[in-house]
């Protein structure tokens, strides 16, 4: 059992990280893979106290390195959901389930928008986990949208089990949609259509209220007060997941405040 699980490794959640663990509590960071971070795409950072001209690639090395060093665990992989369990909360990814006593939202901006029938469809064809939903396609005709570094394999195991795969690459196609009646029928990528019975859109991250149906977003932003505290108690959020400006040093201090909160909130929940 953990204290806090954070979701997202750039620098608002190892920030979170290393205050927790300043704070005796331990973490788990699960997190994509580092080239899916906008950070990594950084050429330069400038602005970062102490650690001038960083490229993006090697501050998100030494964090890591730093947060390792006093014990924080990493579990790369797609949070899919947080589900509150009495005073404690269970984060699954992929086929596993992180059980703990709060959570920090460090996600990052979202990226892309949902496309046209795939918040209707989600679970009923759509599917944003390879290992957790393949088994269910066997032998069928699917689509994966392929948005993330680790797509083309997670699509390669798709194949492996025997589900037959369009693949679609992020340049591949610029629109599309899911269409059917009670569940999926077809993908139109582009204004072609192929008729599937699954398509897995494989993305980064999941939006923030897919991830935690009822926590509070406004235009597409966690809402956070001045303790990083969403609406949901015991969820916490940093960085740009809850607003611009998009900077490394504004994520590393709400990482702080939330690491600093999300531990005061598991000590005023021991002994339940
Ligand atoms: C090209 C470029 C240059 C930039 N230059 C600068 C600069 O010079 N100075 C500056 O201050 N800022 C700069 N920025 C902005 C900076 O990168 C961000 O503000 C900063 O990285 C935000 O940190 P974060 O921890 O909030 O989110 P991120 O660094 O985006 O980290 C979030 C992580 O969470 C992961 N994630 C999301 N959802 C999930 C999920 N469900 N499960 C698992 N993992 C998930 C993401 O893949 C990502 O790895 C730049 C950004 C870009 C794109």
């Amino acid at each position: 059992m953990t204290d806090i699980v954070i979701i997202g490794g750039g620098p608002a959640g190892i920030s979170a990280a290393l205050t927790a663990a300043q704070r005796g509590k331990t973490s788990v960071i699960i997190t994509s893979a580092p080239e899916d971070s906008l950070l990594w795409k950084a050429e330069k950072i400038d602005n970062y106290p102490g650690l001038p001209g960083i490229t993006g690639k090697d501050l998100i090395a030494v964090l890591t390195k730093h947060a390792e060093g006093v014990g924080v665990k990493f579990v790369r992989g797609k949070a899919l959901s947080i589900i509150p369990m009495g005073n404690r909360f269970g984060v699954s990814v992929g086929m596993d389930f992180v059980d703990c006593g709060a959570v920090i939202l460090a996600t990052g901006v979202a990226r892309g928008k949902a496309f046209p029938g795939e918040k209707e469809f989600l679970g009923a064809g759509v599917s944003y986990c390879a290992t957790c939903d393949g088994m269910l396609y066997r032998e069928k005709n699917i689509a994966v949208i392929g948005l993330s570094a680790e797509a083309p394999e997670e699509a390669e195991f798709l194949r492996s089990i025997g589900c037959n795969v369009e693949y679609f690459d992020g340049k591949r196609a610029k629109k599309y949609e899911i269409k059917g009646a009670e569940r999926v029928e077809s993908l139109t990528a582009d204004g072609e259509s192929y008729p599937v019975e699954g398509v897995f859109i494989l993305r980064a991250g999941v939006a923030p209220d897919t991830l935690l149906p009822g926590l509070e977003t406004d235009k597409g932003h966690i809402r956070a007060d001045a303790e990083m505290a969403t609406n949901i108690p015991g969820v916490f959020a940093a960085g740009d997941c809850i607003g611009a400006p998009y900077q490394v040093p504004k994520a590393a201090g709400e990482g702080n405040i939330a690491g600093i909160s999300a531990a005061r909130y598991v000590e005023s929940r021991a002994g339940e």
